[in-house]
């Protein structure tokens, strides 16, 4: 499916929309959704923008008894005179390698961008302006085939939803409390950890829940094998400053590789700092951080963009439940993570130079 035959229904009712000081993360949604089909005989079809409804699905779906289901995240910005996308062919090639894992259907990633691009040029009125907001897109994908049998969707759903979000954490840049996560796992390597979807999420709760009882935001979780080396933080890449170098975990298999992640090791390269993409344990990051050798650290994420660590806890004796807190730049915001925060959102509101050819222009703001 190369031509854009998308077909294009407007809403009779348009919604009223929420001030944008008073946005949330992803509790308010357009007045449209980008629906799509795929069954094994005809391929996709029927791409169509329809008005944002409910979805009509047989209680026996495999994407709801199986988890086969998969999604991206991506944001479209509004500099005042344009609607920009940032890095969404990577959303796209990403999400095919999803669906490979899931067994789920290839997309045409030029037809997606392309889709993706009439879809939010309908709703261009829904993306916010105020600096630290933008329309959050959400793209799925999901095995709506009717039956319990388990094998590879016959019959999938794609569709887009879009979301004006304002900052995801409401506290700003305000230093993150990670837990240090040594019991649960989010994924192990042959798993389906590099992938987005649905089960990951449904598995990283019950650490999140821990990591809120001992006074975390998120969990930092550690590898399935070992419960050694870094991995993620919640849902985020996660970077560290160490004595003047960057170093991030290498992926491996289990570690999402996070578009922001990717931008911002170029970010870094581009400075001409030296960055580590390497297996980092955490017992040396306990006391690098004790000796004021590990001088900063942040995660990364399209939702977050960069969200400082202030605080790392962990639990060191889980017979008598003693933990052992360090604070990482005393707790503080460190000026390094601050200016690459602020080098990234002004590129992704097309207020830098855009080097890379990063931006996507999706049409004229309203
Ligand atoms: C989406 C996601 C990320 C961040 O990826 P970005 O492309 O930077 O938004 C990191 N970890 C997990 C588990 C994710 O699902």
């Amino acid at each position: 499916m190369t031509n854009l035959n998308v077909r294009v229904e407007l809403t009779q009712n348009p919604k009223a929309k929420t001030p944008e000081d008073k946005l949330g993360f992803g509790t308010v949604f357009t007045d449209h959704l980008f629906l799509m089909d795929w069954d094994a005989e005809q391929g996709w079809h029927d791409a169509r923008v329809v008005p944002y409804q409910n979805l009509q699905l047989d209680p026996s779906v495999g994407a709801l008894h199986y988890g086969q289901a998969i999604f991206e995240g991506l944001k479209a910005y509004n500099n005042g005179g344009k609607v920009y996308l940032f890095r969404p062919e990577k959303n796209f090639e990403r999400l095919n390698k999803s669906a490979d894992r899931l067994s789920l259907p290839q997309l045409d990633e030029k037809f997606a961008l392309e889709a993706l691009k009439l879809f939010v040029s309908v709703d261009r009125s829904w993306v916010p302006t105020t600096p630290g907001t933008s329309l959050y897109l959400r793209p799925l994908m999901f095995n709506s085939e009717v039956g319990l049998g388990v094998h590879p969707a016959k019959k999938v759903t794609y569709l887009v939803m879009a979301s004006p979000v304002g900052a995801y954490f409401t506290a700003g840049l305000k230093p993150m409390r990670l837990f240090v996560e040594d019991e649960y796992v989010r994924a192990a390597v042959g798993g389906v950890g590099f992938a987005k979807t649905a089960g990951n999420y449904a598995a990283s709760l019950k650490g999140q829940l821990k990591a809120e009882e001992f006074g975390c935001q998120q969990c930092l979780w550690l590898d399935a094998k070992e419960h050694r080396y870094v991995e993620e933080g919640g849902a985020m890449n996660v970077f560290f400053k160490i004595n003047g170098e960057y170093y991030t975990p290498a992926l491996t298999g289990s570690i999402l590789p996070g578009v922001t992640r990717d931008s911002m090791l170029q970010l870094l390269r581009d400075r001409g700092e030296k960055v580590h993409e390497a297996r980092l344990d955490v017992n040396d990051l306990f006391a690098k951080a004790k000796t004021g050798e590990l001088e900063e650290m942040f995660c990364t994420g399209t939702a977050a963009v960069v969200t400082p660590v202030g605080t790392l806890v962990r639990v060191v004796n889980h017979e008598t439940g003693e933990k052992e807190e360090v604070a990482i730049n005393g707790g503080e915001t460190g000026e390094a993570t601050k200016s690459l925060y602020e080098e990234l959102v002004n590129l992704q509101l097309g207020l830098g130079e855009d080097r890379h050819g990063w931006l996507v222009e999706v049409c004229d703001a309203e």
